[in-house]
């Protein structure tokens, strides 16, 4: 048995990066932030709020009952290397005055993103804002998220974030058709624009099963405020499928979130009849549908036209990301799967690249000593996985 983790870990740390998948904010939402914002804006928030920066005992309860949990272990990690003082209860305010002191400059975020996380380009996907290349086109790569077409079936139905479909559409629409034509449009012309991708992140709202392709089906949830629950189904069924036929038309991927959302048929087997109706699309797959991870080792075995992004999964737990992405290297092969760090919040990006350099590293490292590969070999893996694999999937 050889041990070569440091020196994989080494050569992951030389390389320049790729992140297929992020939400970073523009410019002004960082500017003067301190450490308060930023945890109740990162993942952590979504789990517990923190407590008051001066109450010592409220943090050190804090620490203890949410510290396994894998989005605290990887934030606290990169806050420490990155302002070089740990979170403890008795150094939170000290904390919070660097981090201050820190988004005084106003190219802070860029540079935790361009330096502490190496990216040479970010795959970006902005909401209220879908298609925004945040000012900075030269690191920031737009997908556009079309999350807007399945809402879109009343004019005035926006997206959970409040954006309007009817604001890419030129006219108004009396069909079904002619609003998957204008659909159409509207993509290519975010295309023609600069996006790399296209992203649906439904399963947050519906299941993601699509096996409506009937457009009569589709036609009585169109401009009808009293549609059922599944004539609306339907109508975003047919939406589907059309984004699909259109990222193959396009070239362009199909970013599908799989996995958590609203937790019923969210998982990814759900998606095979679509992967299987559009076998020129390009489908790349978030998160490798955890916690139903063996789903999307199904989806690799069985579709060649399916990438899986490993974003989020070592966030999520990175004791599960180590076998993900071993068992997805053994069924697939060393040229679908990529890596995005899925935050918006650059010490999260720090954090996610962090859990997500040990768990490449000890799994190649694992396969070494299993005899499945060499040095030299893994070094050529991390960095498909890490850059290679994004640049040809979005043609960069
Ligand atoms: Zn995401």
């Amino acid at each position: 048995m050889t041990d070569r983790y440091a020196d994989i870990l080494d050569y992951i740390r030389s390389i320049r990066l790729v992140s297929s998948h992020n939400h970073h904010l523009n410019d002004g939402l960082y500017e003067g932030i301190g450490l308060r914002f930023l945890l109740e804006n990162s993942y952590v928030g979504w789990v517990k709020m923190p407590p008051d920066f001066e109450d010592a005992e409220a943090w050190d309860g804090y620490l203890k009952r949410y510290g396994t949990n894998s989005f605290f272990r990887w934030l606290f990690t990169a806050l420490e290397k990155i302002y070089g003082i740990p979170v403890r209860p008795d150094t939170v305010a000290e904390l919070d005055r660097a981090v201050r002191r820190a988004y005084s400059d106003p190219e802070h975020h860029l540079r935790l993103l361009r330096e502490d996380c190496r990216y040479d380009a970010v795959i970006n996907e902005r909401q209220p804002h879908p298609g925004d290349d945040l000012g900075h086109p030269e690191l920031f790569r737009p997908s556009f998220r079309c999350d807007c077409f399945f809402s879109g079936w009343l004019a005035d139905k926006p997206e959970p974030n409040g954006f309007f479909a009817r604001s890419l559409f030129e006219r108004e629409v009396l069909s079904v058709r002619d609003y998957l034509d204008q659909m159409r449009s509207a993509i290519e012309k975010k295309k023609a624009e600069g996006c790399v991708a296209l992203k649906v992140a439904i399963a947050y709202e519906r299941p993601i099963v699509f096996e409506n392709t009937d457009l009569a089906a589709a036609e009585k949830a169109l401009n009808n405020p009293q549609a059922s629950e599944s004539d609306v189904i339907a109508f975003g069924d047919v939406v589907m499928h059309e984004i699909a036929e259109i990222a193959a038309d396009t070239g362009l991927p199909l970013q599908i979130h799989t996995g958590t959302g609203q937790y019923e048929k969210t998982n990814p087997i759900g998606l095979l009849g679509l992967i299987k109706a559009h076998p020129n699309t390009k489908f790349h797959l978030l998160h490798g549908g955890f916690p139903w991870v063996d789903d999307t080792y199904a989806l690799l075995l069985a579709t060649p036209n399916v990438w899986s992004d490993t974003c989020w999964i070592p966030y999520l737990s990175t004791h599960a990301a180590r076998d993900y992405l071993l068992t997805a290297l053994e069924v697939a092969d060393t040229h679908r799967l990529t890596w995005g760090c899925d935050t918006w919040m650059p010490e999260d990006s720090v954090g996610a690249l962090m859990a997500m350099e040990q768990v490449l590293a000890s799994t190649l490292n694992g396969m070494i000593n299993d005899g499945a590969i060499d040095f030299s070999y893994a070094c050529y893996i991390a960095k498909r996985i890490l850059s290679d694999n994004a640049k040809e999937l979005f043609a960069l």
